[in-house]
């Protein structure tokens, strides 16, 4: 969940970032994936579930592709796709989609970059997923498609978990913000950000009995997960004394603890939903019947008694037989 604005190049410049910080936040993106996992085992496609490995472990590589890992330009990128600080809208309704996003910026004289773009991130990476579903629906053994839909799903985890940390929503995200809008650094972002990691639960028994339902329109959801957490940034504040430091444990039986366990149900059930609705909404989508034809990963098939590593195209037949 690490929120990565300038607070990653002070943490480098001081040494101490790259021995602790990513391992921690790692911890609770790692935690939040198989959570939701674990509670879609009987609702997504098995090859899904026995994914779980994979899709945690990609779940870290949006905050791979910033500082101090990542080059200048992808950093500058990236860096907005992970917060949204809503009070800097003004109140304005939430365009709907990334460039109706920018196009109101312009309008307003506001920096897209200093707002961030995480809800748009966390739609336009369901839309991927739901793509990618959709092709394996139509070739379900292709393990070219299986293993994007891992890729994908692991990198939807991750914006989708920012978006359940409430400082990752707003312009007191380190500290209450100045008057000139500058954050203070007081350093409790990263104390929220290492709370998810610390707790020693199971996945499986935290999804244990949930009833995942999948998600309507996609951003208005997303919106109304905002609006959640954002209910619980002064919560964040009244606790800021009982959080631990980053190298400390977590009291179990605590008010943050409490906290912790609650943004991890949270994330859990919203990343759940978000693959359900991926992979139901993946039905609607037709592929022409141009696509990928003629290409080895859409065609693809191992022949058992070819050498190994050769692959056959299917015949022209088989293709239209799995047609859909
Ligand atoms: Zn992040």
């Amino acid at each position: 969940m690490a929120r990565c604005r300038n607070l990653t190049l002070v943490l480098m410049v001081l040494g101490i970032f790259a021995t602790e910080a990513a391992a921690w936040h790692g911890r609770g993106h790692d935690l939040a994936t198989r959570v939701a996992l674990a509670a879609l085992r009987n609702d997504v496609p098995a090859f899904f579930v026995a994914g779980t490995d994979t899709i945690a472990h990609c779940s870290l590589d949006a905050d791979a592709f910033t500082r101090p890992i990542a080059p200048a330009e992808l950093h500058d990128q990236e860096a907005p796709e992970h917060y949204f600080d809503m009070e800097l809208l003004g109140g304005s309704p939430v365009p709907a989609n990334r460039y109706a996003f920018i196009d109101f910026c312009a309008a307003k004289g506001l920096k897209p970059n200093k707002i961030g773009l995480l809800p748009y991130a966390v739609v336009e990476w369901t839309q991927r997923l739901t793509v990618a579903f959709a092709e394996h629906r139509r070739w379900p053994e292709n393990p070219a498609i299986r293993a994007k839909c891992l890729v994908y799903a692991g990198l939807l985890a991750h914006y989708a978990e920012d978006l359940t940390q409430p400082l990752h929503l707003t312009i007191h995200w380190d500290g209450r913000a100045r008057a000139d809008g500058n954050s203070p650094r007081s350093g409790i972002h990263n104390k929220v950000d290492a709370l998810l990691g610390k707790l020693p639960v199971d996945p499986g028994s935290v999804a244990k009995g949930w009833p995942i339902k999948p998600l309507g329109e996609l951003l208005p959801a997303a919106l109304a997960e905002i609006a959640q957490g954002r209910t619980l940034i002064d919560h964040v504040y009244e606790l800021e004394a009982q959080l631990p430091g980053m190298d400390e444990p977590l009291d179990a039986s605590g008010k943050a603890a409490d906290f912790a366990r609650e943004r991890l149900d949270a994330a859990g059930k919203f990343l759940a939903s978000l693959y359900l609705t991926a992979w139901l909404d993946s039905q609607k989508i037709t592929l022409p019947p141009w696509y990928r034809q003629g290409t080895l990963a859409g065609q693809l098939s191992q022949d058992a008694n070819a050498p190994a590593g050769k692959v056959l195209y299917r015949s022209q037949s088989l293709q239209k037989t799995n047609s859909p």
